[in-house]
């Protein structure tokens, strides 16, 4: 049952090896029974199970969707509705989605099967999969370490084989890290190319919905299935989606950042691994370019600005009035926003939302604020401008590989470094992609991240795959 790819399994379906409920069954069953990683928080076997079924009528008169065999899971911030959805937070406690995010009903439209749920950080703030209100999720590889995250699920569930792909959630790095610590591919695509009706929001100008996958063909088709314009989000590009590389045999361009290879906190092993990808690339005739970016250290704290901000003001909607939990100490309005706010967030969630709201606040919005967008701005043209000259951006997804769970819970700075290399394209808009590049002495995986033009993800998925 174990297919190398999707489209594998998608033609032994069409051939009559397998049916779609033989292969939901099969994938149920791991799920249910083998994930002491805490990856799901729910599976949805009743409605998996049904939806299988009528693939395999669909199969039978041969109008199958090129997703028919495809088992997919979803980050718990992903609405499916009349399934639960909580972002992994206590004020979502049984809450219900009332309507399908657009990027899960274009997999369903193409007979994809959604299996279940998966854990993440709450609201998908975070860098390790500790911030889940529901408990922290393991890496399959090594259970002492941190799967990464926020998408922690969406990365165990894939390296564990309880599913052959996720969706997940990148505001700074949250597909990429994860997918570089536990050993697969994970793409953020262009900001607008991937509809966001549907996800929980955190920070609307960096949020996107991306795949996770164990090649670069299956992520791949996830995206290509996923991407264009939708009516329901506005912020969703009219673009028309470009599948054909032009890159294919051509020697390439790639640019690294003289900054990232003197960043302090880069694991020599990580550098080696890295420079020598770089030596071969030169080797095969590429052109590999290095390039001063002065930001690198201003990345992270933009990030923070902006992203805190954002949040501040999605997460207000989360008053124990029109969704979620409300406190039983609710006796009047102030107290039935203060309690249930209170018992609803967890620390690092209301740390964010204080920081946001301290940023925004009159007498430090031009300081904090206003100077964050300005940065952003700077970010985004000396990217493009790289991107003008070079084909890609390269560098480490991570400096490291996955580090153990409770090593950096109590220091929230330090998992905000986490971020340093893949901040920079939720900040500029540019898509980017995390593929394995090595392990460890001890086995550890890590990754390569490459960061391309805006919609130009076809020549971002062929480059990986040469990569
Ligand atoms: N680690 C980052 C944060 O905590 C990224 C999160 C994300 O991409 N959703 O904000």
């Amino acid at each position: 049952m174990d297919f190398s790819s999707i489209s594998a399994a998608h033609e032994a379906l069409l051939n009559g090896d397998v049916t779609a409920v033989e292969l939901t069954e099969y994938y149920l069953q791991k799920a249910e029974k083998e994930d002491r990683y805490n990856a799901f928080l729910e599976v949805f076997r009743e409605s998996a199970l049904a939806t299988a079924a009528g693939v395999d009528e669909k199969v039978k008169n041969g109008s199958a969707g090129k997703l028919a065999g495809a088992i997919i899971a979803i980050k718990d911030n992903i609405c499916y509705a009349g399934h639960k959805v909580s972002a992994a937070s206590q004020i979502l406690d049984n809450f219900e989605s009332l309507f399908t995010a657009t990027s899960v009903q274009r997999l369903l439209d193409e007979d994809a099967i959604i299996i279940g749920r998966l854990n993440c950080d709450e609201f998908a703030m975070g860098s390790s999969g500790e911030n889940s209100s529901l408990g922290v999720t393991k890496n399959p590889i090594n259970e002492a370490l941190v799967p990464g995250g926020s998408s922690s699920g969406s990365a165990a569930a894939v390296a564990a084989g309880f599913c052959m792909a996720t969706l997940g959630s990148d505001t700074g790095g949250s597909i990429r890290q994860p997918a570089s610590f536990c050993g697969i591919v994970g793409m953020k695509p262009t900001y607008g190319r991937i509809s966001r009706y549907g996800l929980i929001a955190f920070a609307s100008s960096f949020d996107q919905i991306g795949p996770l996958a164990r090649n670069v063909e299956d992520a791949e088709l996830l995206f290509n299935t996923m991407a264009g314009k939708d009516v329901m989000d506005s912020t969703s590009s009219s673009k028309p989606l470009n599948t054909q590389t032009s890159i294919s045999g051509k020697k390439l361009r790639f640019a690294y950042m003289k900054e990232v290879m003197e960043s302090p906190g880069l694991k020599p092993e990580v550098k080696a691994a890295f420079e020598s990808k770089l030596e071969k690339l030169r080797s095969e005739g590429h052109e590999v370019n290095a390039f001063s970016f002065p930001y690198l250290d201003h990345m992270v704290p933009c990030y923070y600005v902006l992203t805190t901000a954002e949040a501040s003001s999605n997460l207000g909607r989360y008053d124990g009035v029109h969704y979620g939990k409300r406190s039983e100490r609710s006796e009047d309005i102030p107290s039935t926003y203060i309690n249930s706010r209170t018992d609803g967030f967890g620390p690092e969630v209301k740390r964010r939302i204080m920081l946001g709201t301290f940023v925004l606040s009159t007498g430090y919005y031009d300081a904090y604020y206003a100077k964050g967008q300005k940065v952003r701005q700077l970010i985004k043209k000396a990217t493009d401008e790289v991107l003008t000259e070079n084909d890609f951006i390269i560098s480490p997804t991570t400096p490291h590989p996955a580090f153990e769970i409770g090593e950096k819970a109590n220091d929230p700075i330090a998992l905000y470094l986490e971020d340093i290399f893949t901040a920079q394209a939720n900040l500029s808009g540019n898509p980017a992609i995390s593929v394995p590049l090595a392990e460890t002495s001890e086995g550890l995986p890590f990754g390569i991240q490459l960061t391309g033009r805006s919609f130009e993800e076809a020549d971002l998925f062929e480059a990986s795959r040469m990569l």
